[in-house]
């Protein structure tokens, strides 16, 4: 048997609601699950992948090895805007000819991540000067971050999908669930029926989704926001759910409980580190070490700061600026 052909039956496996395809991705996280769904209609494609022209190559073996003509793709649906999910529903939106489904809040994101002048962009690098990024490390992370828009080309036409609504995937009917704090305008699907769960990246087996805060204006609190559709997942019956990375599961509720405890152990450890005045940054080296991609810095950060922020908002931490740059520390008494 060829290699072509071992490996190509890895990026698919079959299970009882959908086809799970392993689609490549150039970080430490190696692959995003995108879920094919067949109906007597056509198909549902949950969450394409990032555009690479290695995944684009996984898209046409997968093509052919489940006999899925594109043209009958009926919809493609998204549980959230970031570009391991997003970047290639343009590239499948023209070769099907099918809509792309997307929430509201998902499609302003995606707005200013990449709509004309990528506005986020700025903001974004202001707020990780002021929490103590170092200079030299601005224009790096600028190219990173512009480095993204390849990925996400051609940009779909996005029809916008509400909590709650009732969206077909493939033959069977599923509801979105608003589930912010992973991303703003998160999604997941669920089907009371056979207690089933598509649940992005908002839950995730092994290893605890990002959460990040990326200013004011996308989320206050996004902490906040995940510990409390955290706490409103888990009171889904939930038999078997298909998240956005790693394998499918069965223990949907314990994992939220784990992911809430995580989170509040980080928050204990972060807390316990500011007896002086420090930046985000310090913290972050301190909690994630001074040797991160800068992929990963960028992460890490936004991670830190929305813990700071969450213990900030809970009355622990106050936050002084001098000199354009802001410290964290912990509130006596
Ligand atoms: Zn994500
Ligand atoms: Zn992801």
């Amino acid at each position: 048997m060829s290699n072509t052909r071992a490996a190509r039956q890895e990026v698919i496996v079959k299970h009882p609601d959908a086809y799970q395809i392993k689609v490549p991705l150039p970080f430490p996280l190696r692959w995003v699950n995108a879920y094919v769904l067949g109906g007597p209609t056509g198909w549902t494609i949950i969450d394409p992948g990032l555009r690479t022209a290695e995944a684009e190559k996984v898209w046409q073996a997968v093509f052919g090895e489940l006999g899925l003509e594109p043209k009958r793709i009926e919809r493609i649906v998204l549980t959230h805007h970031h570009p391991d999910h997003y970047g290639l529903a343009g590239w499948m939106q023209e070769l099907a000819d099918a809509p792309v489904l997307l929430s509201r809040t998902g499609l302003e994101q995606v707005k200013l991540l990449w709509g004309a002048g990528t506005p986020l962009t700025d903001q974004l690098l202001a707020l990780f000067l002021r929490h103590g990024l170092p200079d030299e490390l601005t224009a790096p992370m600028r190219e990173h971050m512009d480095g993204f828009v390849p990925a996400v080309s051609p940009q779909p036409e996005v029809t916008v999908m509400e909590d709650g609504e009732d969206i077909p995937l493939g033959g069977r009917v599923y509801r979105a669930i608003h589930t912010p704090g992973h991303a703003a305008g998160h999604l997941c699907f669920y089907r009371a029926e056979t207690k089933v769960m598509f649940c992005g990246d908002h839950v995730l087996p092994q290893i605890s989704p990002n959460v990040s805060y990326l200013t004011e204006r996308i989320d206050a609190n996004p902490l906040d926001s995940y510990l409390s559709s955290l706490e409103e997942m888990s009171r889904y019956e939930v038999n078997f759910a298909y998240p956005g990375h790693r394998e499918p599961f069965s223990r949907f509720a314990e994992r939220t409980g784990e992911l809430i405890a995580h989170h509040e152990e980080r928050l204990e450890a972060m807390a316990s580190l500011l007896a002086e005045p420090q930046t985000a940054y310090e913290v972050c080296q301190s909690m994630f070490g001074d040797r991160l991609s800068l992929h990963q810095l960028r992460f890490a950060l936004a991670e830190t700061l929305a813990h700071l922020i969450w213990l900030q908002e809970a009355g622990r931490l106050s936050a002084e600026e001098e000199q354009g740059v802001i410290r964290f520390a912990k509130k006596s008494g």
